[in-house]
């Protein structure tokens, strides 16, 4: 049998600098835990188009492929905005997401007592903050066409995309949610607009008729995304799983991601349908972008892309133990201070992204 191969894409921007922390803790895996992997490490982004004239050079397309996980840092910033559209669809992320099916992106959310100071919400709105955003990643008004930029008759500009969702679509990432939530606290909350837009209505439909007949034990309510963003800030601990589309997904998350004190914090998981060999395609990345205004400064918090590597042991790899094991390492890390900057209180000195790293394989050591 081949050995499991890890495909590495560091990325643009920050991605390198945290992929480079979360590869050490991968390694330390392989090193102490018997971690029986192959990891490659392949060009992908705006650098790879300056260097191959590809943002998905064809190695890597075959790596990503061969793969039993892809581990990325992130793409996009100002070098992106160069590079020319149809070069950019041809490689960029929702084609690497569409061609490989993943249509199932977790991003979930934890607040860490250690890090209560570092969020903008007050500590008793944190307090047992823990719940799973489930975003379709396929499908949407990121796909949907007609899409474009087009000039009218009076000369004016108009700019326009397309929400658009079929009834199977909604089901499959209804049905991930739900078969989520019966692992955890068997609450769903959808998320649509339906009060607004019919793709909306369609939504919701889908979803409640899921629940009634497939899904009877799993409680379910929806709420309006506008609702929901509000309620994320208002009171997040209400949340066990929530499901929405593809663009409230997105800017669900990033608001969400201030409970747990940064967006840097947040991992997160995008997974295909599993095959006849039981297996998926996977990718787990952070949910941060390639933060353009902290690159190659060293300060980016690498936790969201080594968080990332635990959802990769308990998803792809089998090993919940050790994912479970890291996760302890990250919060013993932070117990004992380690913060960079983003996480840091005013007045205490922070460290860098390798020293964060640092500081989570010294609790493996301790812990492992
Ligand atoms: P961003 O997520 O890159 O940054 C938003 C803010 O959060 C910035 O102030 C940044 O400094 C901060 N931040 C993000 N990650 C951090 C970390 N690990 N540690 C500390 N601070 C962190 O979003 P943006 O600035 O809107 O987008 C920049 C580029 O990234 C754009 O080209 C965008 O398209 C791209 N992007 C890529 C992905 C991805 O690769 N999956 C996701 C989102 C955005």
């Amino acid at each position: 049998m081949s050995k499991t191969q890890i495909a590495i894409l560091p990325g643009d921007g920050i991605g390198p600098e945290v992929i480079a922390e979360a590869r050490r803790v991968l390694e330390w895996f392989v090193a102490r835990r018997q971690l029986d992997v192959v990891l490659g490490e392949h060009p992908y982004g705006a650098g790879a188009y300056r260097r191959f004239g590809q943002v998905l050079p064809k190695a890597t397309e075959d790596a990503i492929r061969a793969a039993h996980a892809i581990l990325l840092g992130a793409v996009g910033g100002m070098d992106a905005d160069a590079i020319p559209r149809e070069a950019r669809n041809a490689g960029g992320l929702p084609h690497v997401r569409r061609s490989l099916e993943l249509f199932a992106n977790l991003r979930p959310i934890i607040t860490i007592p250690a890090l209560y100071e570092a969020s903008s919400l007050k500590n008793r709105v944190l307090e047992g903050v823990d719940f799973v955003i489930v975003r379709e990643l396929i499908g949407g008004i990121y796909f949907g066409k007609p899409r474009g930029i087009e000039t009218l008759p009076n000369g004016e500009r108009r700019g326009f995309n397309t929400q658009t969702y079929t009834s199977s679509e909604i089901r499959r990432i209804a049905r991930f949610a739900f078969e989520l939530a019966r692992s955890r606290r068997s609450q769903v909350c959808s998320v649509d607009k339906a009060n607004v837009m019919e793709a909306g209505v369609l939504w919701r439909e889908e979803v409640q008729a899921l629940r009634d007949n497939e899904f009877p034990d799993i409680a379910l309510r929806h709420l309006y995304v506008d609702n929901c963003a509000m309620q994320l800030v208002r009171a997040p601990a209400q949340f066990d799983v929530i499901v929405t589309d593809n663009i409230f997904g997105d800017i669900l998350s990033d608001c969400a991601a201030m409970a747990a004190g940064s967006l840097g914090m947040l991992p997160s998981a995008s997974l295909g349908p599993i095959d006849q060999n039981g297996r998926r395609a996977a990718l787990y990345e952070p949910v941060h972008g390639s933060a353009p205004d902290i690159a190659g400064q060293g300060i980016a918090n690498p936790l969201g892309a080594i968080l990332s590597v635990a959802m990769m042991l308990r998803l792809s790899l089998g090993r919940p133990d050790d994912a479970t094991l890291l996760e302890r390492a990250v919060g013993a890390a932070l117990a004992l201070g380690a913060r960079t900057p983003d996480i840091c209180e005013p007045g205490k000195s922070p460290v860098s992204s390798s020293g964060m790293g640092a500081a989570v394989l010294r609790e493996l050591d301790r812990l492992g």
